[in-house]
């Protein structure tokens, strides 16, 4: 019988929040007795600040759109320091149909960590040990280590580990190749997915399972795939086998200026169709300031949002650099680019980790989401890929659309990585109740609308709790598919208890 169901058995009954926390405590203890026989008591955590830290990641609450600040509690968080352990951590919990949630760095901006039945955590920490083989060109990662352990490791044997996000120093192996994350290399290198040669996962029967490390990915399906982009739905990953690139020889950074957002979007489109893959590419507006007239009378997507500035950088062989950067350099110009020079675009490559640098700082190592909610209230930031023929008017029905919203303002539009790549920045001005209505209202319609132009709701993370409400629509008559492999991999339906099912 569930352990859950014994439980429910023998306790007197009672009601209210006083009889939940003791049900809690209860199960906490029970459970935590259960995982130190498997990976010893001094790796079995129960201390209430440590859970509630484990019961959330970092989407804020502003984003949540309406679901539960903590949709349920982490009762105990259990640190495996091996494959086999985190196996035997899921065996015992399958045979008792207590669920499970892995957990990396806890920076998912989804909300994917946070349970939606009371669970045990399993934090992969331990498991951070990274070894470069610089001969094969080819990185082996312990699913918790950080992807900054990785880089710098692949750079100490002269090798770039490609996947590059704002969040390198918190995020870990493990965790960016179930959320399949996306960062600033992704237009020649592709995301953290891409990356990956082979996985060892384990399931949750017990077995361990592991991939063979190959580029062809041999005859048959490349199982590991099932696991990129999974949110630990079907499994934990334990180790990974990615790839490493030759170090770049040289870098050329410049930054241009368009005279609107439609310009530099062609231009931008212009060189990839022409085959000119920027290594970095990040182009963005500024948009107009509050109370310009120019907002009363204009249609919104003409309205005079100041600068469209594009930073773009080639790395690679010096020849091959030069030659694209002088191919780059008159495609852009001839579609009405202005060089600004080298420097904005470097000080925006130097900068590029800052943001997750101050949430380390001021909300991860202290481990106060109070500063996280009040450094980054207020606004939606969507991340959508289109066509490339829908991307301007996507932006401009965005733009648009969200006038009729007089508590949002539509902040910056960009393009990362790609022209397919379109982001908004979308401020609450309210204040009040009513913003955070026209926010979710505002933020499901422009997610259905990138789906119905024949893109994807969100290209850089996965869906974790926020977006699963539009999950059917996202994977149509895929979404019965994928949950029959939930079914057949975890029968017992521990791993995210709840979720995509
Ligand atoms: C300031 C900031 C900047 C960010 N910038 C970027 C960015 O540029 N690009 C980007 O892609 N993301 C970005 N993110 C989001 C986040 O860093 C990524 O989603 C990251 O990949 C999550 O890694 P993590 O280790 O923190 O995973 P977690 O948040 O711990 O987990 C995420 C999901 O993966 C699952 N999971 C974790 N480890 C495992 C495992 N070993 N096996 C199976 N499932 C597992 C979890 O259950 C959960 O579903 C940013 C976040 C912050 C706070």
């Amino acid at each position: 019988m569930p352990e859950g169901n014994r439980h429910r058995d023998t306790e007197p009954s009672e009601t209210g929040e006083a009889a939940l926390d003791r049900r809690f405590e209860h199960l906490s203890r029970q459970w935590a007795a259960g995982l130190a026989h498997i990976v010893g008591e001094s790796r079995v955590i129960t201390d209430p600040d440590e859970l509630a830290w484990a019961s959330r990641d970092a989407l804020d609450d502003y984003r949540a759109f309406g679901r539960p600040r903590t949709a349920a509690p982490v009762l105990v968080v259990v640190q495996p320091g091996t494959a086999q352990e985190v196996a035997r951590v899921l065996a015992w919990a399958s045979s008792r149909r207590i669920p499970v949630v892995p957990r990396g760095g806890g920076t998912g901006v989804m909300g994917a960590t946070i349970p939606v039945k009371p669970a045990v955590a399993i934090d992969l920490s331990r498991l951070d040990e990274v070894r470069v083989d610089r001969e094969n060109m080819r990185i082996e990662a312990g699913a918790g280590a950080t992807l900054a352990r990785v880089a710098q490791a692949a750079e100490a044997e002269g090798l770039l580990f490609a996947h590059d996000p704002w969040s390198l120093s918190i995020a870990t192996v493990g965790g960016a190749i179930s959320t399949n994350g996306m960062g600033y290399l992704f237009g020649p290198y592709g995301k953290m997915g891409d990356q990956v040669l082979a996985l060892e996962v384990a399931l949750a029967d017990g077995t361990v399972l592991r991939t063979r490390p190959t580029l062809s990915g041999g005859p048959g399906p490349m199982l590991h795939k099932l696991f990129v982009g999974a949110e630990g739905i079907f499994g934990v990953i334990t180790r990974a086998w990615l790839r490493a690139w030759p170090a770049p020889e040289a870098k050329r950074f410049a930054s241009f200026r368009f005279d609107s957002f439609a310009a530099g979007f062609h231009a931008v489109a212009a060189l990839w169709r022409a085959g000119i893959v920027p290594t970095v590419l990040d182009m963005s507006d500024t948009p107009p300031e509050p109370g310009d007239p120019a907002l009363a009378t204009l249609p919104a997507d003409q309205v005079q949002r100041e600068i469209t500035e594009l930073h773009v950088a080639f790395f690679g062989l010096r020849e091959t650099v030069a030659a694209l950067w002088e191919r780059a350099e008159r495609e852009l110009a001839a579609l009405g680019g202005k060089l600004l020079g080298s420097g904005p675009a470097e000080n925006y490559w130097e900068e590029r980790h800052s943001v997750a640098e101050e949430y380390e700082r001021h909300v991860q190592r202290p481990r106060d989401w109070r500063q996280r909610s009040s450094r980054f209230r207020g606004f939606e930031y969507l991340n959508v890929e289109l066509p490339m023929s829908q991307v301007l008017s996507y932006r401009k029905a965005c733009l648009e659309y969200l006038q009729r919203y007089p508590e949002l303002r539509a902040g910056e539009t960009g393009l990362w990585g790609r022209p397919e790549i379109f982001s908004i920045v979308i401020h609450d001005v309210s204040g009040d109740e009513r913003g955070a209505v026209a926010m979710r209202e505002a933020s499901d319609y422009l997610a259905r609308l990138a789906q119905d132009l024949g893109g994807t709701m969100e290209a850089i993370h996965g869906p974790g709790a926020k977006l699963e409400p539009l999950l059917q629509r996202e994977w149509g008559s895929a979404y019965d598919v994928i949950r029959a492999i939930k079914l057949s991999v975890d029968p017992a339906g521990i791993l995210h208890a709840g979720r995509w099912a």
